[in-house]
């Protein structure tokens, strides 16, 4: 618990800070890749400074990315929220997903939720947004032929909606199995991962009042579960 709210209190400093600070990266990241990709256009460029430019154009795009990412986290539109039909908000993020399932050779299939499955009260763009970064992972780890699926149903005990997201793919090891939620932690190679993923997603699942759970066996996936409690919560009140 103790961990969970230094990680919340990190992404709020983050989230406060960083509307302006991504303004002001924009415009010289623009500059410099500008720059750099019209060397890259010269034919008579040599090779150690295409080597100098190369890097320097990857490097600006990871930064570029970053920025973006966190504009996208700064700008989460508050508490709007309305009643979404899960199977939907399913199936906007597969088509969304589809591309990269496509160029990994991976299939992404819903599993379809129970014809009954209620609607959820929730932000639509934070919650799609949460999904595709599950969904984005699990594609990023599941090797050529491999399945990642996605669904939905009510928990039977308790008054709680399950959303999942299974692949079967790397795994985590025990050590990046702690790391993950940490934000800026990632493994994925110099402008792929912003480390940002499961924080943000962990981060909006909280603030509709839902918990995640991630198991993983290293070599054979990952399962990721997001929970969402039904019935809004009431209110107790607190006598002085
Ligand atoms: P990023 O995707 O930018 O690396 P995340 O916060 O989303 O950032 O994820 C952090 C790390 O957790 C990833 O770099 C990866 O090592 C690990 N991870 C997350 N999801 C999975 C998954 N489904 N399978 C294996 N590893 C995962």
């Amino acid at each position: 618990l103790r961990e969970s709210l230094v990680q919340s209190e990190k992404m709020a400093a983050v989230g406060t800070l960083v509307a302006g600070l991504s303004h002001e990266l924009n415009n010289p990241l623009g500059v410099i890749l500008g720059f750099a990709q019209a060397q890259l256009m010269r034919p008579t460029l040599d090779n150690a400074s295409r080597t100098a430019f190369t890097l320097i154009e990857t490097h600006t795009q990871r930064c570029a990315r970053l920025v973006r990412t966190l504009l996208d986290f700064s700008r989460r539109s508050g508490p709007a929220r309305e009643r979404i039909e899960v199977g939907r908000m399913l199936e906007r993020v597969q088509e969304l997903a589809i591309g990269q399932a496509q160029r990994g050779e991976v299939q992404l299939k819903i599993i379809e939720p129970p014809a009954d499955l209620p609607g959820l009260e929730a932000n639509v763009p934070e919650m799609e947004s949460a999904l595709l970064n599950l969904v984005g992972n699990a594609l990023d780890a599941t090797p050529p032929g491999g399945t990642v699926s996605m669904g939905a149903h009510v928990i039977p005990a308790g008054n709680e909606m399950e959303l999942f997201v299974t692949d079967t793919g790397s795994g985590m090891a025990p050590d990046v199995r702690q790391r993950m939620f940490d934000p800026f932690f990632t493994t994925k190679p110099v402008g792929q991962g912003t480390g940002l993923g499961l924080s943000i997603t962990r981060s909006i699942v909280e603030s509709h009042g839902g918990r995640i759970d991630v198991e993983t066996a290293l070599g054979a996936g990952t399962t990721v579960r997001l929970w969402f409690p039904l019935a809004p919560v009431q209110p107790t009140e607190v006598s002085a």
